[in-house]
């Protein structure tokens, strides 16, 4: 399944270098992933009350330590993707279903550092990024990650006018799978 998530990054943040920008993404992102890296584990909430591991723990199989993320969403994410441009124009094109430029950490596989790169189409820096106040109208009941409260499903419990609330910061539309 699919979805889509504006995500929130810096003024500063340098657009032109794009695997620069796509690790700055995936920095904000990884958070919300519902695996953490390999060698990223952390220990199991079966433990969280300091007591010992529950031997038949789905999460960490009574080991006390686990990759899986209490509050991950996602498995991987791209940049436009099937949503090529909608952040700009609130419109969404069924054809762009798969390719893209995909930035994945894969969970159980080697990739170097643990990213892999794919270059396809869809995924245009000027077309999937925009100042905050340029997001379109209809995008912004779409899912969020913000400077201040993370993930976000209604924006408008956080602010009446996000385009606003948020000037001065860039917005990346993501197409994710979850
Ligand atoms: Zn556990």
């Amino acid at each position: 399944m699919h979805g889509f998530v504006i995500v929130l990054l810096p003024e500063d943040t340098i657009r032109q270098d794009k695997i620069k920008l796509l690790m700055k993404i995936e920095e904000h992102v990884y958070p919300y992933k519902r695996f953490y890296h390999k060698g990223d584990d952390r220990p199991c909430r079966c433990t969280e009350h300091g007591t010992s591991p529950e031997s038949n723990c789905e999460d960490c199989q009574g080991t006390g330590r686990t990759r899986r993320n209490p509050k991950g969403k996602l498995d991987y994410w791209l940049l436009g993707g099937r949503f090529d441009g909608y952040i700009r124009t609130g419109k969404t094109d069924p054809e762009k279903s798969i390719g893209n430029f995909l930035l994945e950490f894969v969970y159980g596989q080697t990739a170097v550092n643990g990213l892999l790169f794919h270059e396809d189409e869809h995924d245009d820096v000027d077309t999937n990024v925009v100042s905050a106040a340029q997001i379109n109208i209809s995008v912004l009941k779409e899912n969020w990650i913000t400077p201040d409260v993370g993930w976000v499903e209604d924006i408008f419990t956080v602010t009446d006018d996000p385009r606003e609330h948020y000037k001065g910061y860039w917005a990346v539309g993501l197409d994710y799978h979850r």
